[in-house]
Order: C-alpha cells, then structure tokens, then sequence
C-alpha cells in the first residue's frame, strides 16, 4: 500500500489543532468520498516551530490518542520555511502533502492532489482561486513582487501558488539536499523541476487567532526570495553604474567645450549638488545590494543547521517494534 505522509508547520495554533484533527481523520481512515474507495497509510508529521502558546501539549496528545500522528518540537521558532525542512528531512511516505495548521487549506482537495500524482505527476501544486480574508496592502504588494521575481529569473514562480502541494518522494529528497538555512522553499520547489501540474483551490478563512505573516516578515520573505533566487539586483547595479557614467562623461564634455568656446564664470551649484547628492544615493543602494548578498554568505558561510531540534516523537515503525517487543511471549 502506498504511504502518504502531511506535513503540517505548527506556530501558535492551539486553537486550531483539534478541528485539523477532526477535519484530516476521513482521510487518514480512508474514507473521504474523494478518495473513490482508494486506501492508503497515512503519517502527519506535525513541526511545531517554537509555538509560545498550548500547541505543543496539543500535539503530544494527538500523539498518544493516535500514533499516525508524530510530532517534532524545534527549539525556537526558527519560520515556516526552516520548519518545513524538518519535515522534509522526517517523510517516510511515497508522497508528501504540505499544508497550513490553520485550515486555509482545505483537505477536500487533497484527493484531487493524490489522483493527479496517481498519473504520474511529481509536483502537484494548489492553485488560489482567491486569496480569503488578507489585507489590500497585501494582494497588491504579493502581484507587483510576483511581476518583479519573473522578470529577473529565468525559473518561473507562480504567482498565487504556496506551500499547499504535493510532492512525490523524489521531489522531497532533492529539496533535502539543498541546506541553505536561509530558505526561500517556494523558489526551490520550481529550481528543482520535476514534472508539475496544479489544482485549484479557494483559500478558507484562518481557523482562529492571527495571521503570523506580518507586513515586516513578508518583506523580509520577499527579499529572501529575491536574493536566495537571483543575482540580478547586482546586474542592475552594474548597468546603472555604466549609465551613469556615460551620461556623466557626456556632460563633462559638453561642460568642458562649453567654457572653451564661451568661456565661463563661476556658477552651477545647484547642478553640482545634485549630481553630488544622486550619485552618492545611487553608491548608496549599490552598496545595500552588494550588502545584502555579502550578508548571505557570510551567514551561509557559518553553516548552521538550519533548525535545531528539541524533542520529538518516536517515528512510527519504532513503536511498532517496541510494541511488539512488549508482547508477552
Ligand atoms: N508558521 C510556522 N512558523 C512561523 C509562522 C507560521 O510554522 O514562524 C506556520 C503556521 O502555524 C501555519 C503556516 O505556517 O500553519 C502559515 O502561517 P500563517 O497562517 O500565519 O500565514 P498565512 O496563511 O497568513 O500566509
Ligand atoms: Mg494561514
């Protein structure tokens, strides 16, 4: 029987880990109507990433009420992306699920996920038809950033596309493979390759509590995957800098004639000021482009686990050996 295996970041979700658990089980039992009479085993892999809130006590007892469920506690929150990779790195299954702990996503879609893996797609990924309950600063800061990625690689990412997928087992292994601790996990799914297809999903509304997704984390993230991705700020950097100087030299011999052949008394502050005062903002933003990445190296340069693990359950076939050493004989 093949194995599918879901993994699900954990961060201050108490309140929404009994409904995930009420919503996963006619499909951990086999029989979600989607699923068409299909059986697989099942594993929910479930990273709780330095939650402050109950959802770490919330997940053991999930644990001890039902063994298909395993848990991972990091140590600290170390972001979704990091947390994601300490599932990746725990996937005993054929196939690997991702979704949101908050319900966002919803697990009716699920089979349709399974039955295009079942035709041989490696990477099925959720398509959002809408974006459910998020802030206009938001939808229209996510469309300009998409525009600007694609643009500048030659990977597309896909817009409207996140973490909801599937991805068979030789998709999880390559992106094991890639530690960068400073992860950019969207952007790896497409570097990676492998043959993709999507489904459409409508985005629900958050379960309970808050998004954790705040204007600063998301431009943080937005960098990231610039980056992680490209290196062509530094290219713009680079032609700017040529430009300029073009121009400039241009300039310099038309001042330079101009005194020749009309001679020239003392004047043009404003115009030195200003080309003073925007080459040194243009030095300045080639310099924080040049920053950034020198940044990423030096941080990958320390290599850091990318999480750091605190606690975790025993994976399932481990109990199973315990439990049966435990039988009477
Ligand atoms: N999450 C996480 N670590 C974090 C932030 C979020 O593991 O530092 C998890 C969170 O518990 C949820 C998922 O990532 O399961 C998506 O987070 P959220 O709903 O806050 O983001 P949004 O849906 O608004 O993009
Ligand atoms: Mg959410």
């Amino acid at each position: 029987m093949k194995k599918i295996s879901l993994l699900i970041p954990v961060y201050n979700e108490e309140e929404s880990v009994d409904a995930l658990y009420a919503a996963l089980l006619p499909l951990l039992d086999n029989t979600h109507p989607g699923l068409k009479g299909a059986q697989y085993d099942w594993e929910v892999i479930l990273v709780d990433d330095g939650s402050k809130d109950r959802s770490y006590d919330k997940l053991r007892e999930l644990n001890g009420h039902d063994r298909r469920f395993r848990y991972v506690r990091l140590s600290r929150n170390f972001g979704k992306e990091n947390a994601l990779l300490a599932g990746f790195d725990r996937m005993t299954g054929d196939a690997m699920v991702i979704m949101d702990a908050d319900l966002q996503h919803p697990v009716d879609t699920i089979p349709e996920m399974i039955e295009q893996w079942n035709k041989g797609y490696e990477d099925v990924y959720g398509r959002r038809l809408s974006r459910g309950k998020e802030s206009l600063f938001r939808k229209l800061f996510t469309k300009a950033y998409y525009g600007l990625l694609n643009k500048s690689t030659r990977v597309d990412v896909l817009p409207n596309v996140g973490d909801f997928r599937l991805l068979d087992r030789k998709v999880v292994e390559a992106i094991r493979g890639l530690r960068e601790s400073q992860r950019y996990t969207k952007g790896l799914y497409c570097w990676v390759g492998f043959k993709k297809t999507g489904v459409d999903f409508q985005t629900a509304d958050r379960m309970a509590g808050e998004t954790h997704m705040s204007a600063g984390r998301l431009i943080n993230l937005a960098l990231e995957g610039i980056t992680s991705y490209t290196t062509a700020p530094l290219r713009v950097a680079t032609v700017l800098g040529f430009i300029i100087s073009i121009l400039s030299i241009c300039y310099m011999i038309y001042i330079v004639c101009k005194t020749i052949i009309y001679g020239e008394p003392i004047q043009g502050f404003p115009t030195i000021i200003c080309t003073i005062l925007f080459l040194g903002g243009c030095q300045l933003i080639a310099l924080g482009i040049i920053g950034e990445y020198i940044g990423k190296i030096y941080n990958e340069s320390k290599c850091r686990p990318p999480y750091i693990v605190a606690e975790e359950s025993a994976p399932a076939d481990v109990v199973k050996i315990k439990q049966e050493n435990t039988r009477p004989l």
